[in-house]
């Protein structure tokens, strides 16, 4: 018992390995930028304060997305999708798929749940004892059920859904202009060192180190940044990527798309101003999302002279067949 507790401990000390790294790079930038770059290095000082003061706005950008994707707790689902203590017991009592479905199509029948296992069963967490949402998966990293769950980010130390997507995508966005202006920046002093003329070994060190570092950043980020771009687009997570969603009538990877720029304004919100902030503005409660059907039979309505619900989700169930019960991660 002691020993798993302590094994525990060094797992969950492990985990803050590469977020340390990060940080340590990034201080070590900003020594070498603004020190020995910006300030020793430049002898022209409206260039430098050029420099400094756009390494700054760009750092500072920077700084506040990373901070908020690393402190932003990914959230949790609702009191309601968890099994109360009167409902565990009758759950755990039942051993046939038929009998432990009946408890399920109770408790579920209020619930906003449209995706199911690969073998057409409510999802149920067995660690959490909750029914997932939609797009909820339980994170092995940090033992819980995460709300729209993209991934868990070792580099940041914490899982990425629905609370934090919009900080991620900023982070990843502003990381790779703070590389860009280094690179662009340092680019004529790196040809000057790679020409023999740069004769500070102080100075050399510092930005071949930026050069070569900031370069890798780049070009790893930039391919991130496309990726989650795309996955944006099409409104799906990067589990949904690697795993199509299943429904009630099969696996489909398009039911959550409902345009290019609905898709958008679901993590960046409606107020255009907030967009470059991270500032929570996503919008809806991360347990149910607009589906692609719902939007097309709302607009239907609508073109019939009814009113359009926009993406308030309506009450269709499609649950029409059989339920049995597994869990899945
Ligand atoms: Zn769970
Ligand atoms: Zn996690």
């Amino acid at each position: 018992m002691l020993r798993s507790a302590c094994l525990r401990r060094c797992a969950l000390l492990l985990c803050w390995i590469p977020l340390t790294i990060v940080v340590i790079v990034v201080m070590w930038s900003y020594y070498a930028y603004v020190v020995h770059f910006s300030w020793l290095y430049i002898f022209s000082r409206p260039f430098s304060v050029a420099y400094l003061c756009l390494f700054h706005v760009c750092f500072g950008m920077f700084s506040w997305s990373f901070w908020k994707a690393v402190s932003t707790p990914p959230s949790f689902p609702s009191a309601e999708f968890q099994l109360v203590p009167s409902e565990s017991p009758l759950y755990e009592q039942e051993h046939g798929d038929m009998e432990k479905s009946h408890i399920f199509l109770e408790i579920t029948q209020n619930l906003p749940i449209h995706t199911r296992t690969a073998t057409g069963a409510i999802r149920f967490c067995l660690d959490c004892q909750l029914i997932k949402p939609d797009r909820c998966h339980h994170c092995s990293v940090c033992q819980t059920c995460v709300l729209k769950m993209d991934h868990h980010c070792p580099w940041l130390n914490n899982c990425i859904g629905f609370s934090n997507y919009k900080f991620f995508m900023l982070f990843l966005l502003y990381s790779l202009l703070y590389c860009l202006l280094i690179v662009t920046t340092i680019t004529p002093t790196f040809i000057r060192l790679w020409l023999g003329q740069l004769f500070d070994t102080c100075v050399k060190l510092h930005v071949l180190f930026l050069m070569l570092v900031s370069t890798m950043f780049a070009v790893t980020l930039c391919f991130l940044l496309i990726f989650h771009i795309w996955l944006l687009t099409r409104n799906k997570t990067t589990l949904e990527w690697l795993s199509v969603p299943f429904f009630s009538d099969g696996p489909s990877s398009e039911v959550f798309d409902v345009g290019v720029r609905a898709n958008f304004l679901q993590v960046f919100g409606k107020k255009k101003a907030l967009w470059p902030f991270p500032v929570f503005t996503s919008e809806g409660d991360g347990h149910s999302f607009p589906l692609k059907w719902q939007m097309s039979s709302n607009n239907t309505l609508a073109m019939n002279g009814h009113e359009s619900h926009g993406y308030v989700l309506t009450s269709v169930s499609p649950e029409g067949v059989s339920v049995t019960i597994a869990a899945d991660d």
